[in-house]
C-alpha cells in the first residue's frame, strides 16, 4: 500500500497468504540486523538513541522542509515512519507490550518502504532535536534493510546506478574509453573558450592530487570538470584523475540506501588512488561524494585505507585566495546566490571555504534565508533529483523542493527584473539536477533569468588569464 499517491518504489504484491508471511519473515530478518551489533556495528548507536529516547516533543516538525511544505501533512512529519519503526522495535525485537499498537502486516511495510524514500536524509530535523535523535537516520536504515533483505530499491539508485557503476565504472554508464573521449573533447572546447591550452592528465603517478567528478557532470554540465581542468592547469597544480573502474565518477549511490554497494564502491575508489601513490584525493562538486568518501568511508572501511581526501572547495579557496589563479570580480557583475549541499555544510560543516571563494569572484552575493549549517535542502538530496518515475517527479518538486524555491525567490526578491541575469551556485551534482527541474516546472529560467551552476565555472569566469565570457547563459 502507498501511504499517499506518489510512489517512488515498485513494490512486489503478494497474491496469496503464504507470500505475505515470506514477505514479513523476510522484513523481521532484517529488523533483528539493524538492531544487532554484529550486523548493523556502523549505525546502531545512534538508532537505538533515535527509537529508545524521542520525547515526542515534535521540535524536528517544524524543522522539516518536507513536512511543512506539504501543508504539514501528517505522514510526513519526521516521527511518522519512525514512530511506526519503533513499535515494531518494541514488540518484534524487545518484545514489551505497552508502547503503542501496531500491526506487522504487507500493508504497514509497504507503507515504511515508501516513507523511507519521502526523506531527502538531510537530517535538519536531527540537528533540531534535543534529544539527539535522528530521523533522517531511521530512513536511512529502513531503505538498508529493504534494500539488503528484500532486493527492494528505486531502480534509478541501484539497477541502474550501483550497479552499472560496478560493472562499467560510472552510473551513466561511461566506460574508461568513453570518459577519456569525453574529456578529450571538454579539453578542446576549454582551450578554445579560455585561450589555456588545457589536457587533462590522466593516471599519473605520484600525482598530488587524484581529482574525483561526479560522472554525471562530464554529461550534464561539462562546463564544471572542464572549470576544474582550466584552474588546475592554470595554477601548475599536479594533478590527475583514474581510468580504474569507478575512480572516474565519484558518485556512491550506496551512501543512500545499501551498505554492500556502499563499500564495494568506495573500496575501488580508493584502491585506485593507493595504485596511482597520489598525496590526497580531491572530490569534486558533489555534496554526497564528500559525506560518502570521507566521514561514511571512514566508518566502513578499514584504517588502512584511509588516505588524506580533500573537498575540492578548500582547494579553490587555496588556490583563489593565495593569489595562484588571478581573479577580476568585475566579470561577475550579476546577482548570484550560493546553495549549501546539505551533506557538505550540515553534515561535514563546509561552509565557508566556498563563500571565501564567492567573496572574491563575486561582487553581488545575496545569501539565502537561512543558509550554512541551517539551509534547507533542495529537495533533491539523497537520489531524489534522479527519480522521477510514476508520479514521483510531482512530489519532489511540488512538495519537496517547495522550501528552497521559496528561499531562492526570497533572495533574488530585489532583482526579479527579467533583463537581469541571476545565478544560484550550487556546488552539487544532485543539487543542480533539481534545480534544473525546479527552475524549469516554474518557467523561472525563460521568464525571469534565473540560472544555475557551479562555483568553478564562477572562478573560471572571472580569472584575468582567461578570455573573457566564458559562462555562457544558454547553457541553462
Ligand atoms: S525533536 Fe527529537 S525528541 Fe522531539 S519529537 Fe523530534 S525526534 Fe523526538
Ligand atoms: S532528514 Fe530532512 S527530509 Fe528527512 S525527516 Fe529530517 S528534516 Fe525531513
Amino acid at each position: 500500500m502507498s501511504p499517499d499517491r506518489y510512489s517512488a518504489l515498485a513494490l512486489p504484491q503478494p497474491q496469496s497468504p503464504a507470500e505475505e508471511r515470506e514477505l514479513l519473515r523476510a522484513f523481521l530478518g532484517g529488523l533483528e540486523k539493524l538492531f544487532r551489533r554484529q550486523d548493523n556495528w556502523t549505525f546502531l548507536r545512534p538508532l537505538l538513541i533515535t527509537v529508545e529516547h524521542c520525547v515526542r516533543c515534535q521540535t524536528c516538525s517544524e524543522a522539516c522542509h518536507i513536512f511543512t511544505g506539504s501543508g504539514r501533512q501528517e505522514i510526513y512529519r519526521p516521527t511518522y515512519r519512525s514512530e511506526i519503526l519503533r513499535r515494531l522495535y518494541f514488540k518484534y525485537i524487545q518484545h514489551r507490550r505497552w508502547q503503542g499498537a501496531v500491526e506487522l502486516d504487507w500493508s504497514t511495510v509497504a507503507t515504511l518502504a515508501e516513507l523511507a524514500y519521502r526523506c531527502n536524509l538531510c537530517r535538519r530535523c536531527a540537528q533540531a532535536c534535543p534529544m539527539g535523535a535522528d530521523n533522517g537516520l531511521v530512513a536511512h536504515e529502513l531503505r538498508k534493510l529493504f534494500s539488503q533483505e528484500m532486493g527492494i530499491a528505486p531502480k534509478e539508485l541501484h539497477a541502474a546506478g550501483s550497479l552499472v557503476q560496478l560493472r562499467t565504472g560510472s552510473s551513466t554508464g561511461m566506460n574508461p574509453a568513453a570518459a577519456r573521449d569525453n574529456f578529450d573533447f571538454i579539453d578542446q572546447e576549454m582551450t578554445e573558450k579560455t585561450g589555456i591550452p588545457v589536457k587533462t592528465p590522466w593516471d599519473v603517478e605520484g600525482a598530488d592530487v587524484l581529482l574525483i567528478h561526479n560522472a554525471g557532470e562530464v554529461l550534464s554540465w561539462p562546463e564544471n570538470p572542464g572549470a576544474f581542468a582550466v584552474m588546475l592547469t592554470a595554477a601548475g597544480v599536479s594533478w590527475t584523475l583514474s581510468s580504474d573502474l569507478t575512480a572516474y565518477d565519484a558518485v556512491n549511490y550506496g551512501l543512500w540506501y545499501d551498505d554492500v554497494q556502499f563499500a564495494r564502491v568506495a573500496l575501488r575508489q580508493i584502491e585506485a588512488a593507493r595504485k596511482l601513490k597520489v598525496k590526497r584525493i580531491v572530490i569534486g562538486e558533489c555534496g554526497h561524494a564528500h559525506k560518502a568518501l570521507t566521514v561514511v568511508a571512514d566508518r566502513l572501511l578499514p584504517s588502512d585505507l584511509n588516505l588524506p581526501r580533500e573537498s575540492s572547495m578548500t582547494l579553490m579557496r587555496d588556490l583563489v585566495l593565495s593569489g595562484r589563479l588571478p581573479v577580476d570580480p568585475a566579470r561577475n557583475a550579476f546577482p548570484v546566490t550560493l546553495h549549501d549541499p546539505c551533506n557538505m555544510a550540515r553534515l561535514m560543516g563546509i561552509a565557508e571555504p566556498q563563500r571565501e571563494v564567492l567573496r572574491a569572484v563575486c561582487p553581488d552575493i545575496r545569501e539565502m534565508s537561512p543558509n550554512r549549517t541551517d539551509n534547507y535542502c533542495c529537495g533533491g538530496g539523497s537520489g531524489f533529483a534522479l527519480m522521477s518515475g510514476k508520479t514521483f517527479l510531482d512530489w519532489r518538486l511540488e512538495i519537496a523542493g517547495a522550501k528552497k524555491m521559496e528561499q531562492v525567490l526570497g533572495a533574488f526578491a530585489a532583482c526579479m527584473d527579467p533583463s537581469i541575469p541571476k545565478y544560484i551556485c550550487a556546488p552539487c551534482s544532485n543539487c543542480k539536477a533539481q534545480f534544473r527541474d525546479l527552475l524549469a516546472r516554474r518557467g523561472l529560467w525563460k521568464s525571469n533569468r534565473i540560472f544555475y551552476g557551479g562555483l568553478a565555472e564562477l572562478v573560471v569566469n572571472a580569472m584575468r588569464d582567461a578570455k573573457p565570457g566564458f559562462l555562457e547563459w544558454e547553457w541553462r
